[in-house]
């Protein structure tokens, strides 16, 4: 992690991830009831991550908002009549719903979250690469900048990403793959589809090694290991099950073990054991140095969103997310084939 995020953001994750967490009950029920009203007067609704903090996931359920994947998240913002969407996960979701509703205000808790995907692929360096083959399909994955977005034949999720390229290998296409290497690696394998991949890696999944989950394995052989396909080729090889966060919650509920080791933010956690609390789920192991948090299994991103920046938003009617109209009704293109795929 130490290499992309910026010190004072890992200063601030590493102080959360040791003070985990952070209300006592009559401050969580104040600021709880002080964003409901708010969400009601302003006709607004929560758009929520899996990977957020769990209150934020708790109270997006008790308003009628959606706590979903990117894509499921894509598609309430255009469901939803509400006219404004606080978007609580980093900038390409907030920037995602805005695409596809601009008629809309789109909010979200904090503007400094962002992704290390999104960061590793800048839209002036992916032009350059796209016009070295300009026959090849541009596939982006969700977790980029608006501006790549605009560039893309196709924008896809994790939960679609392999059933758009194996429908784009059976047209006879090549492809460009970007950002994510390690899931391009594994549509790659899956497909034997022609593929160029960029080189950008998630700084939460690429931390995920074989070696400790093998360790892992052996502690608890009863286990099932879920992993999300942004991880290492080797660590997806160990899975019972491969799959975006939707999949990796329904393989959950399906699959006949009692036990999980789960390769993804930790934030999923909430729903895993909601789905299923008679069932146990472990953390897989990371290359992190325990307190010290050289890597662990939070997204320092998907971290800054709180209920205390998530109300002062509403409040102040701030960090609202605009996407120039030209960059807009390229993205749309690409999105909206994402979203009707
Ligand atoms: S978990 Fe990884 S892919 Fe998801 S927002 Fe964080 S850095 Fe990006």
């Amino acid at each position: 992690m130490n290499n992309v995020v910026p010190n004072h953001l890992l200063k601030k994750h590493q102080k959360n991830i040791l003070n985990e967490k952070k209300y006592n009950s009559e401050n969580l029920q104040t600021l709880k009831s002080s964003i409901k009203k708010l969400l009601k007067d302003k006709n607004g609704v929560l758009i929520s991550h899996y990977y957020v903090d769990h209150e934020i996931q708790k109270l997006t359920e008790e308003t009628n908002g959606c706590v979903s994947d990117s894509l499921q998240m894509a598609k309430f913002g255009q469901e939803t009549e509400a006219d404004l969407l606080v978007v609580s996960g980093v900038k390409f979701m907030g920037e995602t719903s805005k695409i596809l509703n601009p008629e809309k205000t789109v909010l979200m808790p904090t503007l400094e979250a962002t992704c290390s995907l999104d960061l590793g692929c800048p839209a002036e360096e992916f032009k350059k690469f796209c016009d070295q083959f300009p026959d090849r399909e541009v596939v982006v994955y969700a977790n980029t900048s608006a501006e790549v977005k605009a560039m893309a034949d196709w924008v896809v999720t994790s939960s679609i990403a392999l059933d758009v390229v194996e429908h784009l290998d059976s047209q006879g296409k090549k492809i460009i793959w970007a950002p994510d290497k390690h899931l391009g690696k594994y549509i790659e394998t899956k497909t034997q589809a022609d593929m160029i991949m960029w080189d950008a890696s998630c700084v939460v999944h690429d931390e995920f090694k074989f070696q400790g989950l093998k360790k892992m394995k052996k502690l608890h052989p009863e286990a099932g290991i879920l992993v999300h396909p942004e991880s290492p080729m080797e660590v997806i090889e160990l899975a019972d099950a491969v799959g975006s966060t939707s999949q990796i919650i329904n393989a959950s509920k399906k699959l006949d073990f009692k036990k999980f080791i789960v390769a993804t933010d930790k934030g999923i956690f909430y729903q895993l054991k909601k789905e299923s609390p008679e069932k146990e789920f472990f953390e897989a192991p990371t290359a992190g140095e325990g307190a010290q948090c050289r890597s662990c299994s939070q997204c320092p991103w998907m971290g800054l969103n709180s209920l205390e920046n998530l109300e002062k938003t509403l409040i102040e009617m701030k960090n609202t997310i605009n996407v120039p109209e030209k960059i807009t009704l390229e993205a749309q293109k690409s999105l909206n084939r994402m979203t009707s795929f």
